[in-house]
């Protein structure tokens, strides 16, 4: 079986867009709004010749418990389920409580933990991502999801942790 990456984190930071990105075509579906919830979650993904699975956690969001307590579960599922776990964060909000719980969740995994600092669309957006080492999940890889910036970086990032 091949492995699999799950992607978390808050809604609207761009799991679906860089779901996309990592697939080289449009397949998960991006929302201007948060929280539509989505049956198909798994897509197959390749890169350099190997072939994995991404999950597209966005499918599972949100709930009664409300934001974090739905947000830190996803991650706890991801960190069970996945061979790797890739948490997308908005850099130009950066880190918020939703973050941090969840960073408490992937502190404790097992697997290996990816920190994406996402909507890094040029390099003016760069001085945002060094307060995200707070988060001690390791460094954050500045991405734009939506242009593609950082997102070869971050694959290689990804098969080298499986
Ligand atoms: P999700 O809820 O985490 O799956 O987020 P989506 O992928 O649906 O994206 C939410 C919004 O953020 C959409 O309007 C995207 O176009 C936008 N977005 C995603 N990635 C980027 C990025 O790298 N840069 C910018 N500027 N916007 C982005
Ligand atoms: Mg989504």
């Amino acid at each position: 079986p091949q492995p699999v990456l799950a992607v978390v984190g808050r809604p609207n930071v761009g799991k679906s867009t860089l779901v996309n990105r990592l697939l080289g075509r449009r397949e998960a579906v991006v929302q201007d709004t948060p929280g539509v919830t989505r049956d198909r979650v798994a897509y197959d993904a390749l890169w350099n010749g190997r072939r994995f699975t991404v999950v597209d956690t966005g499918g599972w969001e949100p709930d009664a418990k409300g934001l974090m307590a739905s947000v830190a579960a996803q991650a706890e599922l991801a960190m069970h389920t996945a061979d790797a776990v890739l948490l997308v964060v908005d850099a130009r909000v950066g880190a918020t409580e939703t973050e941090e719980a969840v960073a408490r969740v992937l502190r404790r995994s097992k697997r290996p933990v990816l920190l994406a600092a996402n909507k890094v669309d040029d390099q003016r957006g760069d001085a945002d991502v060094h307060s995200l080492w707070s988060l001690g999940l390791g460094e954050p890889m500045p991405i734009s999801a939506l242009h593609g910036r950082g997102s070869g970086d971050l694959l290689d990032a990804v098969l080298a942790a499986f």
